[in-house]
């Protein structure tokens, strides 16, 4: 334990990007827990609708200035910073973007946070900073080997952040999520990525319209030909932001969790279980690969599990199908 440990002045929390996926699936469970959250976002790629209007600043992480205003408005303990492009595909063709609103947004928002006395930090990185790794499940400990742009992107934020502890002592915790999936149960919050590449809402999406969705490759080295992936829950992960606040809150060190169930689905399995639970066909097409995608990606969580307490209750397949339809039906 170090003995910055917080003395929780305002419990209130700033959450960057917090009108995306993740950042509003967290904002309600951060408020659910009896936090106070105040939400930073663009709405480049967010939503308006999905924060309330009292909590909303709408600042671009590289207006440094804007966001040592908001925090010094807003005092608080810690950010959750979630604010950033997500479309591995899109990262390839104009990496410059993501560098610019990723890697150079990040170090804006952690420049205001060391002018305003901010210390303790929960990122959101991904399973994109192990490329395409030797060993399955993966561990922490499998190194940094980024495919794509995206991935190098969070794996820049990661590395400023080991020397923000070492020089600042700024802590963090970066939580790499595996495929992030699902609706708040109360259907309050969902995906609604524009244009959506995601493969659970595109295939909810073919058994509402009729129209086929295209799979990406059925020669991969798995029993059904299918990619196989690790999928959480938006809630699990949710609840993992607020793991991982509650460590640093107890003067944890700086960490890096995967977050994922350790247990993979196949593409085609996806297909059935929307087939099981929406009683809809859903036409399909299987076309080429998608370049860049490993055949088979599961996390190892235990170290999450272990130091955290943290384990996946809403993962299963079908519940986060259930409640990924029931968000598209809203
Ligand atoms: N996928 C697919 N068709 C789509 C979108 C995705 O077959 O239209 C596959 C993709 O190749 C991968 C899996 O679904 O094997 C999950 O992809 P997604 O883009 O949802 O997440 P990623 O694994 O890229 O983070």
């Amino acid at each position: 334990m170090r003995d910055n440990a917080w003395v929780a002045t305002s419990k209130r929390i700033l959450v960057t990007g917090g009108a995306g996926y993740i950042g509003s699936n967290t904002t309600l469970q951060l408020l659910d827990a009896g936090y106070d959250v105040v939400v930073v976002d663009n709405l480049s790629r967010g939503h308006r609708e999905s924060v309330d209007p009292a909590r909303l600043r709408v600042v671009d992480l590289l207006d440094t200035d804007g966001l040592v205003r908001v925090m010094n408005e807003n005092p608080c303990d810690a950010v959750i910073h979630f604010a950033a492009y997500i479309a591995v595909g899109e990262s390839m063709k104009v990496p410059e973007v993501y560098f610019r609103n990723n890697t150079a947004g990040s170090l804006s928002l952690l420049t205001a946070m060391l002018k305003t006395g901010i210390r303790n930090i929960v990122f959101s990185s991904t399973a994109a900073v192990y490329g395409m790794p030797a060993h399955v499940p993966i561990s922490e400990s499998e190194p940094y080997a980024p495919v794509n742009a995206y991935g190098e992107s969070k794996v820049m934020v990661e590395k400023m952040l080991d020397w923000f502890d070492i020089i600042h002592g700024l802590r963090s915790v970066c939580l790499r999520y595996f495929n992030a999936a699902g609706a708040d149960p109360d259907c309050r919050a969902g995906e609604n990525h524009e244009p959506e590449t995601h493969l659970i809402p595109l295939i909810l999406k073919a058994a509402q319209t009729g129209n086929p969705v295209t799979l990406f490759g059925n020669d991969y080295p798995t029993p059904d030909g299918t990619c196989i992936r690790d999928y959480i829950h938006v809630s699990d992960l949710a609840r993992a932001h607020i793991s991982a606040l509650e460590s640093l809150a107890k003067g944890g060190e700086s960490k890096k969790y995967n977050v994922g169930t350790g247990h993979g689905y196949s593409v085609q399995e996806v297909v059935n279980a929307v087939r099981e639970v929406t009683g809809r066909d859903v036409p399909f097409v299987f076309g080429p690969r998608r370049e860049g995608d490993p055949p088979l990606l599961v996390a190892d969580s235990t170290r999450l599990q272990h130091e955290l307490g943290w384990k996946p209750v809403d993962s299963d397949l079908k519940r986060i199908v259930e409640t990924a339809w029931q968000w598209a039906n809203r």
